[in-house]
């Protein structure tokens, strides 16, 4: 591109370069600074490739250093910036380097809502819309639909990823400039003609023009066969990445140790059920009587962990600890104090969802009463403080001890430790480190709509608004898709989907059936309900 040719990095006094060495130009001194020579380190938002700042560089700006202030971006700019950040730095996520415009594009953007677009910017009910209109309004010019590749619709790449978002805005630029100066002079040329003109004159190095790099999928996709000759330009195309993205490193780092703690715990995961489905192949359903009949040496502690009444008040197991301490999990009343990467969508969640300081459940009022009996006659007794209840995202450590809760007040063997995979769509509530309440949702059932699997809150803590704040959350976490779920025709619990909006769709006679319900008062038979976006 032009307007780099000659400009200099103020701080460090080397050539700026299109796509491999891009920097900020101050306002005040018109000078350049590279990214990676920022004092900052990097700009807000963590977006990689974000350029799109009105920068005041570190001599022109009061004592508070650097200043960085969005800019007016248009959704052009969003997606491409979007876009570009996942195949850096998710390109797991994808499938075949494309990327899903909701699941994956609308829903980095709504994280980064705040930080993406200006203050007075207005998110428009139905701006979810805009994306996919935006993106096929630019398609085979900037964005590319990879429904034949992944055969299914609604997968997008960049056309040209090689490019970063500052030089394709800048094409845009050129692009409309030139359609004007067509229009006047009355000249006969197709826009793609134009716009092959414009690529081919504003980027001069041919390799930036490749398509689609094969993206490291081998993650996701063992069964792909690769040759040689691909492997060798897959590790060429990471390479040159990674030295163009000087300031991420540490953040690929943590997802690279986060992917691989995922990947220890969906392991036990699996063991835990094998070991589970063969104790209950051999015997009735009675997995304890099973368990109780080996020789102590020989009962593993994954069994044990399946045993429900192991459970039934506990919160982490013994197990669920020590792969909790081999993670080095800095945790605070089974809550991390740092962020949590979600495999799904690639967005760091916080650590908490909600701290709550209010509510009395109770359970917490029996205890309070039990203690205080017990030490009425000690007159220097005082109550020991009451904990937070914590809404957080469900984590790896939760699992055990969520598996537990579900064999025993739905049935058995329930396995949540797929949900993992998706936490954002999730809810786990802890009082210090007991876990008193889960919810969990199913992305993507349809392709609009997102499915209510579980959602759990003990006996003891209920009716204090728990259950509501947690569908609360699920609800505001599914970016106007339509939500579903089953319910028994006499759990009360439906008058609370009613007042979210559920409407019953549909009877479905003997639906739990197949289960062994513990909970016998509960009708067999089930709503299925529907809550309409
Ligand atoms: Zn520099
Ligand atoms: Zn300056």
């Amino acid at each position: 591109m032009n307007n780099n040719e000659h400009k200099f990095c103020k701080y460090c006094t080397l050539k700026l370069e299109d796509c491999l060495d891009e920097g900020l130009t101050c306002r005040s001194c018109s000078e350049s600074v590279h990214l990676r020579c920022l004092r900052s380190g990097s700009v807000p938002g963590g977006l990689h490739g974000d350029i799109f700042f009105v920068f005041t560089c570190q001599e022109c700006s009061s004592p508070g250093g650097e200043s960085f202030n969005r800019e007016k971006m248009s959704w052009l700019k969003v997606l491409v910036l979007v876009l570009y950040h996942l195949q850096s730095r998710s390109p797991g996520l994808g499938r075949k380097g494309y990327f899903h415009w909701r699941n994956h594009v609308a829903s980095l953007i709504d994280k980064n809502w705040e930080s993406l677009f200006l203050k007075d910017f207005k998110k428009k009910k139905k701006w979810v819309g805009t994306v996919a209109g935006t993106l096929s309004h630019f398609s085979t010019y900037f964005f590319k639909s990879g429904t034949s590749v992944v055969n299914e619709p609604a997968w997008w790449a960049l056309t040209y990823p090689k490019l970063t978002p500052n030089v394709i805005s800048n094409l845009y630029s050129a692009f409309t400039n030139e359609k004007q100066k067509i229009k006047i002079l009355k000249m006969s040329i197709t826009d793609a003609e134009l716009f092959t003109q414009i690529l081919h004159k504003h980027v001069k190095n041919e390799d930036l023009l490749t398509p689609l790099f094969s993206i490291d999928t081998s993650v996701m996709e063992t069964s792909e066969v690769q040759d040689e000759e691909a492997k060798k330009t897959k590790q060429f195309s990471v390479n040159k990445r990674k030295s163009l993205l000087p300031t991420f490193e540490s953040t690929s780092k943590k997802l690279l140790k986060l992917n691989k703690n995922a990947t220890v715990f969906s392991n036990l995961g699996d063991e835990l059920t094998a070991s589970y489905l063969k104790q209950n192949e051999s015997s009735s359903n009675d997995v304890e009587l099973s368990v109780k009949k080996k020789p102590y040496s020989e009962e593993k502690e994954s069994v044990k962990l399946l045993n429900p009444l192991c459970h039934y008040n506990t919160s982490l197991s013994s197990a669920a600890k020590q792969k909790g301490n081999q993670m080095k999990v800095r945790l605070m009343g089974g809550i991390r104090k740092d962020l949590i990467l979600s495999p799904y969508s690639s967005i760091y969640l916080k650590p908490y969802i909600r701290r709550d300081t209010e509510t009395y459940p109770t359970w917490l009022r029996l205890m309070t009463e039990i203690q205080m009996k017990a030490n009425e006659k000690n007159e220097e007794y005082n109550l020991p403080a009451r904990a937070p209840i914590d809404y957080t995202y469900v984590q790896p450590e939760h699992i055990p001890a969520i598996n537990s809760l579900c064999n025993n007040f739905f049935w058995s063997g329930i396995d949540l430790t797929e949900c993992l995979q998706y936490p954002d769509f999730s809810c786990v509530v802890l009082y210090k480190k007991l876990i008193v309440a889960f919810a969990f949702l199913v992305p993507n059932v349809k392709y609009t709509e997102n499915y209510v699997s579980f959602i759990f809150t003990r006996p003891g803590w209920r009716n204090v608004g728990i259950g509501k704040f947690m569908l609360y959350h699920l609800i505001q976490t599914s970016l106007g898709k339509d939500i579903t779920l089953h319910v028994s025709i006499n759990n009360p619990a439906l008058f609370l989907y009613q007042k979210f909006g559920f409407k019953v769709e549909s009877v479905v006679q003997g639906f739990y059936d197949k289960y062994i319900r513990n909970e016998m008062s509960e009708s067999k038979h089930a709503f299925f309900c529907r809550l309409e976006r």
